[in-house]
């Protein structure tokens, strides 16, 4: 590619498009091929400044707006995104390196999904009103103002739009910042908005560095409140800046998750390939899949040949293949994270099963950064490739004894954010959902949403929760009346 067909991405500011006023740009690389393909800007303190000052003006007038207008607007991004899909999917493959099936099955139609369903919910948030003899008391749920929405890499526009739809659906108006690794498509959304019509300045999208952008939006005095997804280190710095400003802060992060196999579990294909799509799906890169296995001794080993033949019949490659089941991690410095923590992983004694190599995909995609989906066993909870995020195409395995041993494995870490448990005995899977120290446990499925459920983490994996009512709770302030009768 030459400079000539680099694209260059732009701000959306006012209802505009329009590059950062220092005139500083960032490379974006296509994983898939190590290559450049676009530049992003990278923003400063008087970009986010003038879309704050544009998101306030906006304000009055939005959140004057019905929630049925405001519902409407939501679905009409969301039919142009729709209609866009297959663009969508191609600029998010290219963008993250994920295979372009996912991108057009999971991570384009929950996008139009996230949009439509908090059109709907803002339809039917409702608020309590509290009786008593001589008093009524009923709470008034008003939009903050301007609030701050920061995503990441892994699943790009899935992730911006879980942020931006309830903040918009409630009544605030926002200022974005995706992330500088994959900017591709919430810069194409922003025509989107541009061709659905909405206001100017109710939705702003500032592309930068978390360092310079990032901060400088969580700092802005007109931002009210913050929605974070991303790593548990950043959560700590925005966490830092904003505690002493008081401003409302939502902190969904990094996570370590167990997928616990009980020997009683419905050893179906089905299943199986289920727990393998939970450890490398995305390459292993959703803050959800099942990185730590653990399984009961008395199945450990039968799991085990199947679940590692399963994963070696896995196909990495092009991303634009079909038949790619995995594609390319996300930078050359996501690449070398990775495959520094199985270096780890053998240096701590652990055994590689399968995988832990580079990948050469011929053509195109020569010399880049494909992993072969990787499995280790031999190494204790407590070893540092059993407690670190890799968040890429890594699983570990390890045996347990009993349910009590199962709960306190899957809980030895510092996160917190899902699980899944698999058992065909339904008192047991209740008893071990109950105790295990994670937002969300799955039962004999994985990454299955409803989208009215609480997501998120505890622990080092989150603070708050998205989704449903939550979200609409944590985008506005509860205010409550209290009549004399
Ligand atoms: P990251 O923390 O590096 O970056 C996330 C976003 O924060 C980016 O937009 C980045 O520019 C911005 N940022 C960085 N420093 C900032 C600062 N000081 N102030 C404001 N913004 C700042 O995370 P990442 O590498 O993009 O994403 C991977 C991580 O995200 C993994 O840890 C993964 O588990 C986590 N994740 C969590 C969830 C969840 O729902 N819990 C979902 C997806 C990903």
């Amino acid at each position: 590619m030459t400079a000539a067909d680099t694209l260059v991405l732009a701000n959306f500011i006012d209802g505009v498009l329009a590059p950062p006023r220092a005139a500083r740009y960032l490379d974006v690389f296509e994983p898939a091929t190590g290559a450049v393909f676009a530049r992003c800007p990278d923003s400063d303190a008087a970009d986010i400044d003038a879309a704050a000052q544009a998101a306030q003006r906006a304000f009055p007038a939005w959140s004057a707006l019905s929630a049925d207008e405001r519902a409407g607007h939501l679905q009409r991004i969301a039919n142009l995104l729709h209609e866009r899909l297959e663009e969508f999917a191609l600029a998010e493959s290219r963008d993250t390196g994920k295979p372009l099936t996912l991108a057009r099955s999971l991570d384009i139609p929950r996008a139009v999904s996230n949009l439509r369903f908090f059109a709907a919910a803002i339809t039917q948030f409702a608020s309590e009103t509290h009786a008593t003899s001589d008093s009524l008391n009923y709470t008034l749920r008003a939009p903050l103002g301007v609030v701050g929405c920061i995503s990441p890499w892994n699943l790009p526009l899935y992730l911006f739009t879980w942020k931006i739809a309830p903040a918009l659906a409630a009544g605030n108006t926002v200022v974005a910042k995706p992330s500088e690794i994959t900017p591709l498509t919430a810069f194409m959304l922003a025509q989107v908005c541009i061709d659905a019509g909405l206001p100017p300045g109710v939705l702003n999208i500032v592309h930068g560095s978390g360092a310079a952008t990032g901060q400088a939006l969580i700092e802005h005095p007109a931002i009210k409140a913050v929605s974070f997804t991303g790593s548990t280190r950043t959560g700590v710095a925005i966490a830092s800046t904003l505690a002493p400003k008081f401003k409302k802060v939502s902190l969904e992060m990094g996570g370590k998750n167990a997928t616990v196999v009980f020997a009683d579990w419905d050893a179906s294909e089905a299943n199986l390939a289920t727990i393998v799509r939970a450890a490398f799906a995305n390459q292993g890169q959703i803050c959800l899949c099942g990185s730590r296995i653990l399984v009961e001794r008395s199945i450990y080993d039968r799991f085990k040949s199947a679940f590692v033949e399963k994963v070696r019949a896995l196909r990495v490659g092009d991303p634009n293949e079909a038949a790619s089941d995995l594609g390319a991690v996300v930078s050359q410095a996501h690449f070398d994270k990775v495959m520094g923590h199985i270096a780890l992983a053998r240096e701590e004694g652990g055994h590689v099963l399968c995988g832990g190599e580079q990948v050469r995909v011929d053509g195109r995609c020569a010399d880049d950064w494909f992993i072969t989906p990787t499995v280790i066993e031999g190494l204790g909870a407590a070893y540092r490739t059993n407690q670190e995020e890799i968040f890429g195409p890594v699983a570990t395995l390890i045996a347990f004894d009993n349910d009590e041993e199962a709960i306190a494995l899957a809980n030895a870490t510092r996160y917190g954010l899902a699980a899944s448990v698999w058992t065909s005995n339904l008192s047991r899977a209740h008893r071990v959902g109950a105790q295990l120290e994670s937002g969300i446990v799955w039962i004999n499925c994985w990454l299955r949403r409803d989208l009215r459920t609480p997501f998120g983490g505890v622990k080092d994996s989150g603070v708050g929760r998205e989704g449903g009512v939550e979200a609409l709770r944590f985008f506005t302030e509860a205010k409550n009346i209290c009549v004399a009768l």
